[in-house]
């Protein structure tokens, strides 16, 4: 029985389940055979290994059928989440940009300008081939609503991509609205649910979703294999693949299929499907009870994003003058994320919190802290700790809140050039 995320005593308490998690015992347990005794190709249809391995899959897209309430054929195994946005976004695009002949353009895309890199990126590819793309722009909050998305609508929109929760701030967006806005007016509805599906119960069919992302190694799976939700009915939905080869996953993924990655990927859904209820409220209750003793033992301290609408287990909180490096530096027992992204020698704050108009002195200065299986409370009392005296000490050399201190009003200050 594992008690803590942590291999020995003294490496850091792990807080950056977001960026991936460790693979629950259980699913290495399940994978290990698919190496071994079971290591046939699943297109092999003349042989026992052939047929085991086959049958390894089956159950495995059961299982991820159910987690997300679709059937077990709608399912695509892919090599994770970046793969099937491309899939979805690319080869939806492709499709059905014939359904905008005749307009100007091969066809209108509605995203936000804080989707993950692998939803911008694609679409941006799309729009150097003549694609056309709104970025819709995040309220404050961060939560995008069916509202923002209708008035974006155009009459060659061709698909809607909006993330189910956002991965750094945790935010959740109105996906079963926009799904039903979506199908009303007929446009393909993709959703990004790589940190939702396996925290929080997940329903394509109630929420009318066409096609849906989410990954392995985010929900206690390994890391290099994902699923893709590809509807087939009201509407079918059709992709055009991205590689060609011996037409596996219904020829929209050829390539033989990882079996062992892919029976992990089912262990981990049929985990999470049992286990997300109670997971999510003791979670929720560790991650509370953090940023109410951060915000009560440090002032200037601020929860990004809408303080509800939001997953159980992603806090992301900026601390007042504090600078962004040395903070991470203060908390190196901590292994969490930060606001600023190194980008080659310059230290950018994250686009996410710049999309909500968070200034960059306290985007630089966030930490995203995000929980898991695993988590104790004694690691989080450790965290809060850890956190307060770092911040503590970087206030102490800051001549900024000595000024605040003092009661000086910071933004009214004009800096002097030199
Ligand atoms: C991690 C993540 C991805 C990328 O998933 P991979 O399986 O690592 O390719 C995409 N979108 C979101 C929201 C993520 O959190």
């Amino acid at each position: 029985m594992i008690s803590s995320n942590s291999p020995t005593s003294n490496s850091p308490i792990y807080l950056d389940h977001a960026a991936t998690t460790r693979c629950d015992p259980k699913v290495v347990d399940a994978m290990l055979p698919y190496f071994t005794e079971m290591f046939g190709n699943a297109g092999s249809r003349n042989h026992q290994f052939g047929w085991q391995a086959e049958d390894g899959i089956e159950i495995a897209r059961e299982h991820a059928a159910k987690l997300i309430g679709a059937q077990a054929k709608e399912v695509i195994f892919t090599s994770g989440s970046t793969e099937s946005n491309n899939l979805a976004i690319k080869g939806a695009a492709e499709i059905y940009a014939r359904a905008a002949a005749g307009q100007t353009g091969r066809g209108h895309i509605i995203t936000a300008a804080h989707e993950h890199k692998a939803v911008l990126d694609p679409i941006r590819r799309l729009m150097r081939e003549g694609f056309d793309a709104t970025f819709i722009q995040p309220p404050a909050d961060g939560v995008i609503t069916a509202e923002m998305v209708k008035a974006a609508l155009r009459p060659d929109t061709i698909l809607v991509s909006i993330m189910w929760a956002n991965n750094e701030l945790g935010t959740i967006n109105e996906v079963p609205q926009i799904g039903r806005l979506c199908h009303e007016k007929e446009v393909i509805f993709h959703t990004d649910a790589t940190q939702w599906v396996g925290k929080m119960p997940t329903n394509v069919e109630a929420d009318q979703i066409d096609l849906l992302s989410w990954s392995g190694h985010k929900m206690y799976g390994p890391k290099g294999v994902g699923g893709l939700y590809v509807r087939r009915r009201k509407p079918r939905v059709r992709l055009e693949a991205l590689q060609d080869g011996g037409g596996q996953e219904r020829g929209m993924r050829s390539g033989t299929q990882n079996v062992s990655g892919i029976v992990g990927f089912g262990k981990a859904c049929e985990l999470c499907f049992n286990e997300m209820e109670s997971e999510g409220k003791r979670l929720l209750a560790m991650r509370d009870r953090l940023e109410t003793e951060l915000k009560k033992r440090i002032e200037v301290t601020v929860v990004n994003g809408h303080p509800t609408k939001r997953l159980p287990n992603i806090s992301n909180i900026s601390f007042g003058f504090v600078e962004g490096e040395s903070l991470m530096m203060g908390v190196r027992e901590i292994a969490c994320s930060s606001g600023s992204a190194c980008t080659s020698a310059s230290l950018e704050p994250s686009y996410v919190l710049k999309s909500l108009g968070i200034g960059d002195d306290l985007a630089h200065s966030s930490l995203r802290l995000s929980l898991g299986r695993w988590t104790t409370e004694a690691e989080i009392d450790s965290a809060i700790v850890m956190i307060e005296t770092a911040v503590n000490h970087l206030r102490r050399l800051s001549p900024l809140y000595d000024l605040h201190k003092e009661g000086v009003d910071l933004s009214k200050i004009v800096w002097q050039a030199h």
